[in-house]
């Protein structure tokens, strides 16, 4: 962080935030899908979301005396990590619970956990679990805001979020019209998937998709996106390469020969990478499998590589969410029905 940014006294820095707010609020209550998230409420995040990024781990007290829970039933380091970080930066108190420490190994059911974690007063719990739609109807039922990071197949919209505030800082444009994404790999099994075509949609994106035919289920039409068997089709001049990992957590494995082969026809190689446009760039959500959905040598370090960017975007973008969910400006509550 530049030195000068990082002494700046809390009270200037506060200020300097709440004036690109500018008592600006969301226009909901939690975040368990894309579909609930307005262009005016992406104006919103991206504006405080690129300040935060430039205080990087600047000590802020918006939300002190809020606290966090972080709820994650299945394994996660970016999502989990960033949360976090980002509660604490913001003076939240913060605590965690996972699948192999809460009592839903004991047999306790999904709303009693989420119930009890939101009794100790939690204005915001993330939630990281197996099973689609969850935190949706969680959040109908709980005082806290819920946050989904990632539920089954279905979505996880900050990953979305981030990556959508990669795109369009790379493109200094304010959506993505006539600018390809080709996304390629396991999308039948992939939440980030299902948040990014939302996204892509809203910001007008032309989206392909690259898949062997069992990754590439019915529905993906449905969203307007073109499919192809063919990596190196679907590259053709595109602006951004978005490979996905072969999720074998969900049984990935069984629709595709052997990881070898999947590599083969569908791994980012620097030679699939050229037929893009020169300055494409290639984004994954992590964790990438390493020569499977991406090739060694493009992962990190690659100049067009932009995967730490999306890593430190995700730092931004999830402070900008907490701050502006847990502080509203118009000190509006959530309204809930007790099950
Ligand atoms: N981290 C992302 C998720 O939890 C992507 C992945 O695991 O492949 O869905």
């Amino acid at each position: 962080m530049d030195v000068a940014l990082r002494r700046k006294p809390m009270s200037e820095a506060e200020e300097d935030l709440s004036k690109i707010r500018e008592g600006r609020d969301l226009s909901f209550f939690d975040l368990t899908s894309i579909d609930q998230v307005s262009l005016k409420d992406l104006a919103l995040l991206y504006d405080v979301a690129r300040r935060f990024r430039d205080y990087r781990t600047y000590k802020f007290s918006f939300n002190k005396g809020y606290s966090q829970v972080n709820a994650f039933f299945e394994a996660s380091t970016r999502t989990q990590a960033s949360f976090d970080l980002a509660a604490k930066q913001l003076s939240m108190d913060t605590t965690s619970v996972g699948s192999t420490n809460s009592s839903a190994k004991k047999g306790e059911s999904f709303i009693d956990t989420v119930e009890t974690l939101s009794a100790y007063n939690a204005r915001a719990i993330v939630i990281r679990c197996s099973q689609a739609g969850a935190p949706e109807f969680v959040a109908r039922h709980v005082a806290a805001s819920i946050i989904n990071a990632g539920d089954g197949w279905h979505e996880h919209p900050t990953q979305a979020l981030l990556d959508a505030l990669t795109m369009l800082d790379e493109c200094a444009s304010e959506d993505l019209s006539g600018r390809v994404v080709v996304v390629v790999g396991d999308i039948k099994h992939s939440r980030v998937f299902g948040s990014l075509v939302r996204i892509l949609k809203k910001l007008n994106a032309t989206i392909r998709v690259a898949a062997p035919e069992t990754f590439l289920p019915d529905y993906v039409e449905k969203f307007g996106v073109s499919t192809s068997w063919s990596v190196e089709e679907a590259i053709e001049g595109a602006d951004v390469i978005y490979a996905l990992r072969v999720q074998e957590e969900r049984g990935a494995k069984g629709d595709i020969p052997t990881l070898r082969e999947y590599s083969k026809t569908f791994g980012i190689s620097a030679k699939r990478l050229a037929l893009a446009k020169p300055e494409a760039i290639l984004m994954h959500p992590g964790p990438v499998m390493r020569d499977i959905d991406v090739h060694s040598a493009l992962v990190a370090r690659h100049p067009q590589s932009r995967i730490l960017r999306q890593v430190e975007n995700g730092m931004a973008l999830r402070k900008a969410l907490l701050w502006l969910m847990c502080d509203r400006a118009d000190g509006a509550t959530k309204s809930y029905e007790l099950l």
